[in-house]
Order: C-alpha cells, then sequence, then structure tokens
C-alpha cells in the first residue's frame, strides 16, 4: 500500500493516503513537518512567498508565505488564480481515438418511440404545473401505489415531479426558458414511456400549454384541481387517469439495444482530493469505454470546469462546439458576476475538511469523470442532447439542481462520485454511487454502490474499477441490478434550476 499519491512529474505538491503524524518520514529524505489529514497536500520542495502550487500539472494557487518541504498546505495558504480566459481557446487539438475497447455492446432497455435514448425503467411520471397541487398529488400517489399499480407489475414505480416553480415566478423573464425548458424536457423523459399526465391547478403562471404540446393538452392527459368538484373528485380524477396510463405502461417491454441508445450523466457532489485520484478517473475511464460502445455520456458542473476550461476546449470536435463551449461559459461568469460572488464560492466546508484547498483543485479532480473523449456537443441547461459521444451540459454544479437538469436532458441513469459521501438520489433514474477511498465504503457499505479507494492505496487500477463500473452501469441500465439508492427509495427533491426573479 502507498502512503502518498504523487500524480504528475512536474506537481510540487502530494496527497497523504492516510492521516500521517508529524516527524513520518513519508518518503526516503522527506520528514513530514506537520501532523497530516488524510488526503492533504504536503509540499515536495521549499515554496517560496508567491510560489507555484502545482497539483495535477496545474497552478492550484500562489503561495501566501514561504512553505516548507514536509510542511501541510491548507485552504488558508493559496491565493487563487484568475481564471483562464475563454477567448480564443484552441479547439480539437487533443481529439483521442483509440479509447479503450468496450467488453459489452448492447443493454436491455425500453425503446423510445421518438428515436430518443432509451429508458432504464418503467414508470409512471405525473407532471405538475405548480407546487400548489403537491400535497394532493402526494396523497394521490401514495393511493395509486398501495392500489392500483400492484396490478400492473410490468411497471417499476410511479413518481410525482414535484417542484417549486410554476407561479409567484416573472414568467415572461428571458431566463425563465431555462426551468420551463426543463419541466417540459422531464415530461418527455424516456423512463416515463411517452404517457403524458399533468395535475396542473388552474390560476398558476406555468399554464399547461407552455409545459406539454398542443396536440398534448386534452382532458385525456391533463387534469385541472379547481375545475374538480371537492377533494373526492380529484382523488377520483388523478386515479382513474393513473389507472388508464399504467395500462398501456405495463405493455411495454425490454428489449436487446445497442449502446448508442444509452444516455449516462455523470455527476459529483462531496468531493474530497482523492476524488481527482481515484474515484472520477474510474468514472472517466468506464465513459470512455462507453463512448467507444457508441454511447452517449453526460457531464456538466460549470464552476467545477471553469477553471480547467482549456483542457475541455482541446477535446472539441468543433469551432461551433468550442464556441457554445465558451458562451456558456461567460454566461455563468455573468450570473455569478450579478451575484457578487465567482467560482471560488463554491467549494464546501466538507471539500477543504477532505483536503480541496480552492476551486481550481476541485476543478481538475471534477473533469476527470468526463475521461478523455472528444466532445461532440455542449448544451445549454436541461436542453436535450442530439449528438452521440461525451457531451458537455452546462450546469450548475449543486447536486440538487445539477441532477434534474441531466434528467431533463434525458440520462437513464447518472453515476455520482463522492468522498465525504451523500444519500443524494433521483427518483425518476437510478443514481450509482462511485466513492473515492476505503474509508467511505467502510462507513457507507450499504449505500456505496462502487468504491475506487484501492485505486487511491495501489492495490488496484483505474482500468479496473473503470471496467467493474462499466460493467455495473449496464447491468442498472439493464434492470439486472439496482443500486443502493434505488433499492431503498432514496430520492430528492427536484430544485429546477431558475436564474430568473421570483416576483
Ligand atoms: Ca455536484
Amino acid at each position: 500500500m502507498r502512503d502518498y499519491v504523487k500524480l504528475t512529474e512536474r506537481d510540487n505538491v502530494a496527497v497523504v493516503t492516510h492521516d500521517a503524524a508529524k516527524g513520518t518520514e513519508i518518503m526516503p529524505g522527506l520528514v513530514l513537518l506537520d501532523d497530516i489529514p488524510q488526503a492533504h497536500k504536503f509540499a515536495l520542495v521549499d515554496i517560496p512567498k508567491d510560489g507555484e502550487i502545482i497539483r495535477y500539472g496545474v497552478v492550484l494557487g500562489y503561495a501566501l508565505d514561504p512553505i516548507k518541504r514536509g510542511a501541510w498546505i491548507n485552504e488558508h495558504m493559496l491565493r487563487l488564480p484568475v481564471s483562464p480566459s475563454v477567448d480564443n481557446m484552441p479547439w480539437g487539438t487533443n481529439i483521442r481515438k483509440d479509447l479503450p475497447v468496450a467488453p459489452r455492446k448492447t443493454f436491455m432497455g425500453y425503446r423510445s418511440a421518438d428515436g430518443f435514448y432509451a429508458g432504464t425503467r418503467n414508470i409512471l411520471g405525473i407532471q405538475t404545473t405548480v407546487q400548489c397541487v403537491q400535497g394532493v398529488l402526494n396523497v394521490a400517489v401514495e393511493r395509486i401505489k398501495r392500489e392500483i399499480l400492484p396490478k400492473y407489475p410490468n411497471v417499476d414505480d410511479v413518481v410525482a415531479v414535484n417542484h417549486a416553480y410554476g407561479c409567484g415566478v416573472a414568467i415572461n423573464a428571458p431566463f425563465a426558458k431555462f426551468p420551463i425548458r426543463a419541466l417540459r424536457n422531464i415530461a418527455r423523459h424516456p423512463n416515463f414511456g411517452g404517457q403524458l399526465m399533468v395535475v396542473s391547478l388552474g390560476c398558476e403562471k406555468l399554464t399547461v400549454d407552455m409545459l406539454v404540446d398542443p396536440e398534448n393538452n386534452t382532458p385525456d392527459n391533463v387534469i385541472v384541481l379547481q375545475d374538480c368538484k371537492g377533494y373526492d373528485a380529484m382523488m377520483n380524477a388523478i386515479l382513474g387517469m393513473a389507472e388508464k396510463k399504467l395500462q398501456v405502461l405495463d405493455k411495454r417491454r425490454r428489449e436487446e439495444l445497442p449502446l448508442s441508445e444509452l444516455l449516462v450523466g455523470m455527476q459529483c457532489g462531496g468531493s474530497d482530493a482523492f476524488s481527482g485520484v481515484s474515484a472520477n478517473p474510474s468514472a472517466g475511464y468506464a465513459a470512455d469505454m462507453l463512448v467507444q460502445a457508441g454511447a452517449t455520456v453526460m457531464f456538466s458542473e460549470v464552476t467545477e470546469v471553469r477553471d480547467g476550461v482549456h483542457f475541455i476546449a482541446e477535446r472539441c470536435v468543433s469551432e461551433e462546439v468550442r464556441n457554445k463551449l465558451a458562451d456558456e461559459m461567460r454566461w455563468y461568469d455573468a450570473y455569478l458576476d450579478a451575484g457578487h460572488v465567482d467560482r471560488s464560492a463554491n467549494p464546501a466546508p466538507g471539500n477543504k475538511k477532505g483536503g480541496l484547498s480552492n476551486i481550481v483543485e476541485k476543478a481538475m479532480g471534477s473533469i476527470a469523470k468526463s475521461g478523455t473523449s472528444p466532445i461532440v456537443e455542449v448544451l445549454s441547461p436541461a436542453e436535450r442532447p442530439t449528438k452521440h459521444g461525451m457531451i458537455y451540459a452546462a450546469t450548475p454544479a449543486s447536486d440538487m439542481v445539477c441532477g434534474p437538469c441531466q434528467l431533463a436532458s434525458g440520462i437513464g441513469l447518472q453515476v455520482f462520485m463522492t468522498g465525504r459521501g451523500t444519500p443524494y438520489g433521483l427518483a425518476a433514474v437510478p443514481v450509482i454511487k462511485v466513492c473515492s477511498r476505503n474509508e467511505m465504503k467502510a462507513q457507507w457499505e450499504d449505500v456505496i454502490d462502487i468504491s475506487a479507494g484501492a485505486v487511491v492505496t495501489g492495490e488496484k487500477t483505474i482500468q479496473e474499477v473503470g471496467t467493474e463500473l462499466f460493467n455495473f452501469i449496464l447491468d442498472v441500465a439493464s434492470g439486472t441490478k439496482k443500486p443502493y439508492t434505488e433499492q431503498y427509495g432514496l430520492h430528492n427533491f427536484l430544485c429546477i434550476f431558475n436564474p430568473a426573479p421570483i416576483t
């Protein structure tokens, strides 16, 4: 087992793989000058004041004071560099063609009638136009699950698509297009099998015709609570429509499909300094295998790629893709600027406790989950992809907001990397948890699906864990395995990204 990880030749810091005491000779001739917590950095050389602190081969920041060889480097000791310019970024200079060959080329999924990516689960999704209907709908869904769903064994679940958007919002504000697009696209999610069911109130800003196409805005698909005479009528309307939809959904069957019909989302949260060493690179390897086999993989989280954006640009397949990437970064820079913050507002206390000194270090670990494949498309938040391959979808990094954005983009499942641990989940798609270190897996043995901890200790390779993850992704997509969050029914409220004003 190794005691420290140095990532590139250029690095002048390394991270310890376990808590290491002051006075330890961590490598021949290098004695630690401080107690170093697991995953935290120590200096490999004397670093002068204003000297570069380098990890991943990039400058994480500049030393505020001189740092001695063997000393602990924590988040209070660096000055953040200026984020890289997005103007005239070179594109297409790092297009990899020799991706790792996938051991499987097909999966068992639900083919989508509209030619979009396949579904991975068979779910009755009940859409809402406004949060006011949530109380009624939640009671109705409980009853549907108890009284009706057991009659339809081929349907996996009934999900209320509750959210906080819909009224009390500036619905005509330019940025209202983000939440509206997200809700429209979630309603079309492949796991819902084309069966549209909407519960509305009747007086909200987000009218049904803004949520669905005109041909779908019919009494067969839409219930207006204010048109129902009392509570029983509301319940009868919802349960009656649900039964009709379940009858149709129950006829859906999985079929063997090429991986070109699979869309996988990648996210991370509760990251630590090992995330970029083990979990994210393993996910990146699995992503490369998926892309090699024709699948589509999406990664996101603007503030967590911003400082490594030039590494994304050089993988863009065209000037058009590079330009969209730059535009999305500019939009987000302006969004943060309007709130008088910058990307340094991102790291959480737990990230820092896990050894991540700043957003540059977090970003370098975060983008590792995108692997090395060419970037074929860049999306605005909650847009649906049109290409196959590696896609960047520019969403917030917040787990609760990125999740619904990727769901709206149509992911069949999400792979979620964590170092500190989070029980986050989504109701409409499975979420696979991959952790960065062995202690996390030991702590949450029955929450974390796959541990990449053995990569940190040197006992497994990124290729081994990446291949294990690739196979698990296909098993989950095919419905033969369920990740823990799905087994327990853990899922979060859908925070729909709304940068427009609330009224
Ligand atoms: Ca996240």
